[in-house]
Formats: C-alpha cells, structure tokens, sequence
C-alpha cells in the first residue's frame, strides 16, 4: 500500500480501560509487578509488554510514540520531554569521544550550540558546511565521522536538504543520518528517503497549541531500544522523559495536524506569492524563485504543501522590529518566537533563536539583520491578512 502518514495516524486503534474512545492516561510514575522474577527480567532489558517506572516508559507515552512512528513509517519511536530532550540523546548514543559530526550549519540555534559549544567537551567534533552541497558534505567525512546531521527545511533559512542524495552518502560511508523534520510534518516523510532517525520538536506544529513541549526521536526497534536501556541509553540515563498527561494531550492534538498542515501551507503559500509580487526578498520553499524548490517537490507528499513557514527580509533590524511592533498591534500575530501556533508568529532570528550563531557566521550563512521569520497562522481570511500586513509594510517603509 502506498504510504500515507496522515492516514496511517488515523488507521491506529485505542480504546480507554473502560471502553472510552480516548486512551486511560497512566496516571503513574511506577508500576508492580506479579512476580519478583519479572522485575529482574525488565531489567535485564526484556521489557516487552512490561512497565518498570516512566522514565523508561509508560503506557501513554507509548500511544504518542506509535502515533508518531505511523506518521513516519519507522518501526518504533521514543518520545521526550522537548525537542532537545530528543536531538541530544540521538547525538550522545551515536557518537563518543574521538567520533565526528557532519552538520548543517544552518541548523537549529539550540543544536548549533549544542554541537558547537557542548559536545567538544566530551570530544566529539562536528564540521559545520552548506548542507545543499553533496560534494562538500562528502568532502567532509573523516574516518571518525559516525554521523550527517541536519534539518529537512532549516531553521531559519529554510534551506532544504537532499535527503535521499544524503542518505546514499550515508550508506556508502556506513554513518547514521539523523534528520530533524520539525519544519516538515506531513510535507516530508525523510525514512522514507533514507533518513536513519527522525526527530521532531513537538513543541510546534505538531501539538499546534504552544501550550508544551516535547520531542520524539522516530527509528528502528533496534535503535529506539538502545535509547531506552537502562544499562546505556541515553534517553534513560539523562532523563530527559515525557509525562503521561502531555503525551496524552498531545495525542488528541495530533488528530488534527494534517488539517492543520494543510491550512498552514494554503496561507503560506498565498503571503509568499502575494510578498514576491510586492518586490519583498521573499524566501518560501513553495515559490519557483527558491533554489530548493525543486529538490522539495521531488521530495514532497503533495496534499500537504511547502509548509508553514516563510522569511522576508526587512532590509534593516531597526525596521523588522518597527514591523513586528505595528503587527502585533494590530493583532496579526504575535512577537514570539517557537512555531505551529494557530496565529501567526515572528521574530528576527538573528537576535533571537539564531543569536548562538556569531555574527561573523550569520553574515557567511545569508542571516541578514533585516530577516523576519513568520510562522504562518490558520487565519480564515488570509486575503485579509495580506492586506492589513501590506499596510503595515507601507507604513514602515518596508516597501
Ligand atoms: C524548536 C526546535 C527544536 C528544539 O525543540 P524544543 O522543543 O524547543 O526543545 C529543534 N529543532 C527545531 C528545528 C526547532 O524548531
């Protein structure tokens, strides 16, 4: 059967313990077991169909996880506190002292830092290089390199990644390539390109409400239970778990997400076209003028669109932020950074989520002062939308 994540979400089953149609929520940090013997055997690592203590595991944390390995179509999947919670323990179970990283570096703030700032302390080394090159990222591997890193749309500069041109590089050099698709739920489905793991920050366009966090790491059996062992994980031993009670409202939020998705990318799609025309520097994987666009269509499940994600360029930081004020004000979204929400959010990356970066770099890697990152919002009426923002560009200046 052709894959559909969507569908494969919905075609999953659960029932409350007393015949409800949602899941009971395990309402539990630890669980008992019938026979002294069992416990012992869960820890020896034969955990199927056991729960020990919820930072293993617990049952609603495993109805998410299943939800979400369908939407993927990997074998199994774990699920975290955030999305860092998720990405870090990836990193730390793949690689070690002596071990290297090829990365995006246009990556997420937080994963920069981390990989920049944090891992060399425990000696793991990671070359940062323009991801859209196959030849450089080749170029790169070393005899150390255990892994390819990156995002499948990049934060903020919406760069899009070869997934299947990277998973080749990946087996053919025997490296784990661990794609984070937190901008892409639906659009792109990277296990199905080659991609080794998945993560996702649920914080965003997947729970959709700004309301937690979470992460998901999304990969085989095999892996996932590495992750989770007692003995080595490292989602076990940094602790960095889900409560049942988020994992279940999240569930009931995923419900929702291709819908969601849909709306995000039609909206998205119309300011981008309507930006271009305007003669703003318009940056939207959707828009013919992207250099990915292609790449993304030959990638793409095509119901669910470019995304929801976009960037313009104000042309100076003093004028984004005069911007983003006058838009606020007259309630068009929010100044917030993060992603997903219902209404619209926008912030200048270079002062904000993408401030780790040294300015020196963001000037290397096309993060002009000027650039506003949108996440576009459900709004009904985006006609409106366009008009009351085109507004506000003419009063600032901006165009
Ligand atoms: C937000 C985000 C993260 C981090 O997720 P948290 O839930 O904030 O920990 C990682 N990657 C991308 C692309 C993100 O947007």
């Amino acid at each position: 059967m052709e894959f559909k994540p969507a569908n494969n979400i919905q075609d999953l089953q659960y029932f409350g313990e007393f015949g409800g149609v949602n899941p009971s929520i395990s309402d539990s940090s630890t669980y008992t077991f019938l026979q002294a013997k069992t416990m012992f055997d869960t820890f020896e690592g034969n955990t199927d169909g056991c729960y020990l203590y919820s930072r293993h595991t617990s049952p609603s944390n495993l109805y998410l996880a299943e939800a979400l390995a369908a939407m993927e179509g990997t074998e199994n999947a774990n699920v975290a506190g955030s999305g860092m919670g998720a990405i870090t323990p990836t990193i730390l179970q793949i690689c070690g002292t002596g071990d290297h990283i090829v990365s995006s570096r246009t990556i997420y703030g937080g994963t920069y830092a981390f990989l920049k700032n944090f891992t060399p302390r425990m000696g793991i080394e990671t070359s940062f290089v323009d991801i859209t090159k196959l030849d450089v990222v080749e170029a790169n591997i070393t005899e150390s390199t255990k892994m390819i890193y990156c995002e499948t749309v990049s934060n903020p500069l919406l760069e899009v990644a070869d997934i299947k041109g990277l998973s080749a590089l990946a087996k053919k050099y025997n490296l784990k390539l661990v794609v984070d698709n937190t901008f892409s739920p639906l659009s792109i489905s990277p296990a199905q390109l080659g991609a080794d793991v998945v993560i996702h920050s649920l914080t965003k366009f997947i729970n959709g409400s700004s309301d937690t966090m979470g992460g998901v790491v999304c990969a085989s059996t095999d892996f996932i239970n590495s992750q989770k062992s007692v003995i080595d994980g490292a989602s076990m031993l940094l602790g960095s778990s889900m409560d049942s009670l988020r994992s279940s409202s999240i569930l009931k939020n995923m419900r929702t997400l291709h819908i969601r998705i849909k709306q995000h990318s039609k909206n998205t799609a119309y300011l981008a076209e309507k930006f271009e025309a305007d003669g703003l520097k318009t940056v939207y994987p959707g828009l013919k003028s992207h250099p990915s666009h292609e790449i993304f269509k030959s990638m793409m499940n095509n119901e669910y669109g470019f995304g929801g994600m976009l960037t313009i360029d104000a042309g100076s930081l003093e004028k984004a932020n005069t911007l983003m004020e006058l838009m606020q004000e007259r309630n068009l979204g929010y100044l917030a950074v993060s992603l997903g929400f219902y209404k619209t959010l926008f912030s200048a990356p270079g002062t904000s989520t993408s401030s780790e970066i040294p300015e020196d770099e963001q000037a290397e890697m096309g993060l002009t002062d000027g650039l506003i990152r949108f996440s576009i919002g459900l709004d009904n009426d985006i006609e409106r939308t366009y008009k009351m923002m085109k507004e506000c560009m003419k009063e600032v200046g901006v165009l």
